[in-house]
């Protein structure tokens, strides 16, 4: 299996043929941690990552954006870390959304995430981004209302509309030279369960428990349909999403860093050349340097 296998057997460039029920939250593409090849795949795919992107932000022209999405516990923090490892730090930042502010909520729903966008070379990481605004303000209507929406606007297409927005948003940042990488880390609800329970049992993630992500669990039906309906609706070619079974964290980061070294590689970015004037500027200057420091 070679990353660029890895991150096309997950990767959904029309939704409207996707079912979210068909992709299996355990499946590691037959690779084995506990066996060297897919340690090697990991190890390889943040040491190729940490080149390609040094060479994305010494050319300034494209700008990558990642958008993380999963349930609760679902691994997004440890695949940011894991991103991050591969990276250097000045090149990339990591924006979280959450409940949005007073300010935030008398704007529009796409406001505070255009203000967190990349520019050119660099790479930004959405921990939850604008897909709340089709999951967690669908599941639960009451946040709706809190957007103070005009009525008028409020009907059965609201939801469609959205998808329509954002679609046309990742098509603008698309044409404008943002490449959009769309995640959504898939765990079952099995899986969720064991990992709130070490959550509890181990006294040093204590601090991660959430009541309130038990309330949200009750959810988990509606939520699933949400993303599946995300998914069909917004996965396209210029801004594919990414489905990753999560249920083993170490897949999950493999098929992560995967999916932005194969696309770092295809954008080949270089870095700048230097003309002719430039080269002679810089012999003069190095014979000043070279006079200076008596070499
Ligand atoms: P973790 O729990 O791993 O620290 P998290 O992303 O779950 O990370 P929390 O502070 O627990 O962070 O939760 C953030 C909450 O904000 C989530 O429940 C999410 O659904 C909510 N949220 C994010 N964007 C919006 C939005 N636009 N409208 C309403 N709620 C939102
Ligand atoms: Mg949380």
């Amino acid at each position: 299996m070679k990353q660029k296998d890895l991150a096309r057997r997950h990767r959904v460039t029309d939704g409207r043929k996707f079912r979210l029920e068909d992709v299996d939250p355990a499946d590691t593409a037959g690779l084995d941690i506990e066996k060297d090849d897919a340690r090697e795949l990991l190890a390889d795919s943040i040491k190729d990552l940490r080149k390609l992107q040094e060479r994305l932000y010494a050319e300034g022209r494209w700008a990558v954006l990642v958008v993380l999405q999963a349930m609760d516990a679902g691994g997004k923090d440890s695949a940011i870390e894991h991103v991050m490892t591969g990276i250097n730090p000045q090149g990339c930042d990591v924006r979280s959304f959450k409940q949005p502010g007073p300010i935030e909520l008398r704007h529009d729903f796409l406001w505070r995430h255009v203000a967190g966008l990349p520019q050119r070379g660099k790479i930004v990481i959405f921990n939850r981004s604008h897909y709340e605004e089709v999951l967690v303000v669908r599941v639960h209507p009451e946040i709706l209302e809190k957007q103070s929406l005009p009525p008028q606007l409020v009907g059965d297409d609201l939801w469609e509309n959205r998808f329509k927005d954002i679609r046309a948003f990742e098509r603008h940042l698309a044409n404008s030279g943002t490449v959009v990488l769309k995640f959504f880390l898939h765990i079952s609800k099995d899986e969720q369960a064991r990992r709130f329970l070490d959550r509890i049992d181990e006294a040093d993630k204590n601090w991660k428990f959430s009541f309130g992500d038990l309330e949200e669990r009750k959810h988990w039906d509606d939520y699933m349909a949400a993303c599946d309906d995300m998914i069909r609706s917004t996965a396209r070619d210029h801004a594919p999403w990414h489905v990753v079974p999560a249920n083993n964290k170490w897949y999950a980061r493999m098929v992560i860093s995967s999916v932005l070294t194969e696309t770092l590689e295809r954008l080949d970015p270089q870095y700048p050349t230097v003309t002719d004037e430039e080269r002679q500027r810089m012999k003069a200057a190095r014979d000043v340097l070279a006079h200076e420091a008596g070499l």
